[in-house]
């Protein structure tokens, strides 16, 4: 409870009418503009419960969830309002910024430029920057293509030069994921010697050496949680894990399923576990479930609850043998939304926090991002130092520009020039990474006075360092 005496004030005043909808409003409003983002949430949640429609208490609660690192549920509020004609463009801003918190940079850029252009006042430097490339028009594409090839679900896959299975179709099929053949391994990534050791004993070598976990009554198999920041390298992870494990790699935006109609996303989870038992091995990897659990509070229809039900019956499988060979990654940027009847023994009971990347760490990735490109000496140490709080996705961003920046001089001097240590320096001046300090702020909140079941215990030293 913020002790605030203005706010306490308003907070009393609207105990006492708390159908005052103005009032109602102007409390969450407040407790936005000062940063107690889970109380602007609670507040601007009651006050939607008086008016369900109304356009700035759903970008309200939105820009809470979108503070709090909770993208998946900042677009599921929003969603019913970008779909009507004519939305006030700060709320495409907002949807913007959510979108490319989930990683989605193209969708945000479009919509960016959509709201924008109805009203320029709305502009958003910082986040321009965090847009990059694609603000220039023309954008470069998903990141993902360089390390995976997608198969579609149906297709015969091309001949094995790996030892990788052949995605098999299946009757009936209506699963809009794709069978990924993972093209990175844990050698492609950097740091996280402690979370590739918890996945490998977890995931790999049950399946590696079946008999040493039979021996013991262990079954092969279960669900892991990622969490941690926005961009720290999560569904790397996870597609490294599969690529390590020689398995197969379906990967699902959560959210996605649960935007189709009514009936249809059920058939599509149903689906999607389906398509993953039928190309085991396999990692099946859900993104963005902390989108799950935000529907099945806001959505009160029997439907939403309907569709949490078939995802853990799913995940438990109908018989002992229903996932064995599937190994089921989750991951979050909001772990405290997720329902805690994803955590239940067999579920994902060992959630799993994928760290910002440390000194050492971001120059290692810093030399994977590099290492296929024409280099000059490089010092990825200066680089390191210089890039504090950057996460994964931000160190991508800027080799990226380098990269863009030095293509074009090559381009005009008709030879390639190499990367330089210099040139990586230049563009990190360029990039300002806000997304872990948020993720941080809003962690501590939790750790700090939610963290009676000790869940939160390994983020305990993290949040207490100074970001
Ligand atoms: P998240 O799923 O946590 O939002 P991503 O896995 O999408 O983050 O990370 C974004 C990109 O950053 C990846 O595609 C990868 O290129 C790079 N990256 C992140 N972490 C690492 C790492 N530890 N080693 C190498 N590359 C990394």
């Amino acid at each position: 409870m913020p002790d605030d005496a203005g706010l306490q004030a308003l907070r009393e005043a609207a105990r006492f009418s708390p159908d005052n909808l103005p009032l109602r409003q102007h409390l969450a409003g407040q407790l936005l503009a000062k940063g107690y983002l889970a109380d602007a949430e609670a507040e601007f949640r009651a006050a939607l419960a008086l008016s369900p429609q109304d356009p700035g208490l759903i970008a309200g609660l939105a820009e809470a969830f979108v503070r709090q690192s909770a993208f998946g549920q900042a677009m599921a509020a929003l969603e019913p309002l970008l779909a009507t004609a004519g939305y006030p463009p700060a709320v495409g801003v907002l949807a913007a910024r959510a979108l490319l918190g989930e990683g989605n940079a193209g969708k945000a850029a479009y919509r960016y430029f959509e709201a924008t252009s109805r009203d320029a006042s709305v502009a958003d430097q910082e986040l321009e920057a965090r847009l990059g490339a694609w603000m220039g028009g023309t954008p470069r594409g998903d990141a993902a293509p360089q390390e995976t090839r997608k198969v579609p679900a149906g297709d015969v896959p091309p001949p094995p030069e790996s030892a990788f299975l052949p995605s098999v179709p299946g009757p009936g099929d209506t699963s809009t994921a794709e069978v990924e053949r993972s093209g990175v391994s844990f050698a492609d990534v950097a740091g996280m010697e402690a979370v590739k050791e918890a996945l490998r004993i977890k995931l790999l070598l049950p399946l590696q050496q079946p008999e040493m976990f039979a021996a013991f009554g262990k079954r092969a198999g279960g669900g892991v949680l990622l969490y941690g920041p926005p961009g720290a390298g999560k569904t790397h992870l996870a597609r490294a894990a599969a690529g390590e494990l020689g398995a197969a790699f379906v990967n699902v935006g959560l959210a996605d399923i649960l935007d189709m109609y009514t009936g249809s996303s059920e058939r599509n989870l149903r689906a999607t576990f389906d398509l993953a038992r039928r190309n085991r091995p396999c990692v099946l990897f859900f993104d963005e479930v902390d989108a799950l659990a935000g529907r099945r509070s806001d959505m009160r229809q029997a439907h939403a609850r309907q569709l949490v039900n078939q995802f853990l019956s799913e995940l438990d499988g109908v018989d002992q043998n229903a996932n064995e060979g599937v190994l089921v990654l989750a991951a979050t940027n909001a772990p405290w939304y997720v329902d805690v009847a994803f955590r239940r023994p067999g579920r994902f009971d060992q959630p799993v926090f994928v760290p910002p990347p440390d000194l050492t760490a971001r120059a290692a990735i810093l030399r994977i991002l590099c290492r296929d490109k024409p280099l000059a000496e490089m010092d990825y140490d200066a680089v390191a130092r210089v890039t504090e709080h950057f996460v994964g996705a931000d160190l991508k961003g800027v080799v990226d520009r380098a990269v863009e920046a030095k293509l074009r001089q090559s381009l005009s001097a008709g030879r390639p020039i190499p990367l330089t240590t210099r040139d990586l320096l230049a563009a990190a001046g360029t990039v300002r990474p806000t997304a872990v300090r948020e993720w941080m702020g809003t962690a501590r909140n939790y750790v700090m006075h939610a963290n009676d079941s000790g869940a939160w215990d390994e983020l305990m030293p993290w949040v207490k360092a100074k970001w």
